[in-house]
């Protein structure tokens, strides 16, 4: 069966196409640019501007039509409320004129599933990163249970307000990725752990007030050692604790290379195994296709009114039947 998932939580609008074997057919991304942090009109205006272009890519790339798309996928959430209607409002109307069946996923647990089925994991213990989430999960009794969190932003977020405030354009993680690398003095900044949690905002004021009189390159360099090496203490206590024998590493900050190191080198030293779904760590259509799938698969069905969105949809609600 061919799967579409759209995506369109925040500034991504993606739509990926599978076949019953998991197998990637398409995958179409456009991403909203913003001037000063994600405007969640003008992102959702974004999407109803690109969804045709993008919907139109991404058959033809699969060299399919809408007639022999299965089942629809979309984010649910979480996400911002204008661009998850935005995005609801484009499969519904695809599903009642194709009368295709839907399905809205949850975003979290779509970036979860891609690297399961894309690295090959079976029961991973999940560090989800990106700009508005921060969480350790792992399944447990049917559900991907939290067992890690930010207190305030996610690290995602945190460095793109870093970015913002000293003029790398959005978003700030890549950026910040290649100036760290010549960054060489490390600059003592905010550790803030409580637990298997953690909070950023205090590193990103402290690191911003130290841009005043240090090289970029270091702050940079040390607001990525600070901030990854709180991500790994956490994964590594929570690893430790339930005995978990497979790392998953997802969400656009996964990208990081020296965030995979760090993870890799921590992992090792458990003897898990460590993985990353490259190429599909940031927001795409492919893992919202492939979480539908799997849904669909397990005889999870709904209909149209059970498609409003969920602006605040936490992983730990969705019971996991496959
Ligand atoms: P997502 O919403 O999952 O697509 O993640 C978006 C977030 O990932 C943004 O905050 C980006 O700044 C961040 N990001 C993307 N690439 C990198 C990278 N190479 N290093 C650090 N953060 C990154
Ligand atoms: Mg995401």
């Amino acid at each position: 069966m061919i799967t579409l998932g759209i995506e369109g939580t925040a500034h991504t609008l993606g739509i990926g196409v599978v076949d019953s074997r998991y197998e990637v057919l398409a995958d179409i991304r456009e991403i909203y640019e913003p001037v000063r942090g994600i405007h969640p009109r003008e992102a959702s205006q974004f999407m109803s501007e690109n969804i045709k272009k993008v919907l139109d890519a991404a058959l033809t790339k699969a060299d399919v039509c809408m007639g022999e798309v299965g089942l629809v996928s979309f984010s649910q959430g979480p996400g911002m409320g204008p661009c998850l209607r935005t995005i609801a409002t484009a499969a519904r109307a695809l599903s009642l004129h194709y009368g295709i069946p839907i399905l809205g996923v949850n975003h979290c647990i779509a970036h979860i599933e891609v690297g399961k089925i894309l690295c090959g994991l079976k029961d991973p213990l999940t560090l989800y990163v990106s700009g508005g989430n921060t969480q350790i999960l792992k399944l447990k009794e049917g559900y991907y249970r939290i067992f890690g969190e930010t207190l305030d932003i996610g690290v995602g977020n945190m460095l793109d307000k870093f970015g913002r405030e000293t003029d790398l354009k959005h978003p700030a993680g890549p950026k910040i990725e290649k100036l760290a690398r010549k960054g060489a003095r490390y600059i003592e900044l905010p550790y803030v752990v409580k637990g298997t949690d953690l909070s950023f905002s205090g590193l990103l004021t402290s690191a911003l007030q130290k841009t005043k009189d240090n090289p970029i390159e270091d702050v940079c360099f040390s607001l990525q050692e600070t901030a990854f090496a709180m991500l790994t203490e956490v994964t590594e206590r929570a690893l430790a604790h339930l005995a978990a024998k497979e790392v998953l590493l997802t969400g656009g900050v996964g990208n990081n290379m020296r965030l995979q190191e760090m993870l890799g080198v921590m992992a090792e030293d458990h003897d898990a195994l460590f993985d990353v779904p490259r190429g599909y760590c940031s927001d795409n259509g492919v893992m919202i296709a492939l979480l539908g799938l799997l849904m669909h698969n397990s005889g999870i069905r709904s209909d149209i009114s059970q498609t409003y969105v969920k602006q605040r949809f936490r992983t730990d609600t969705v019971e996991i039947k496959w």
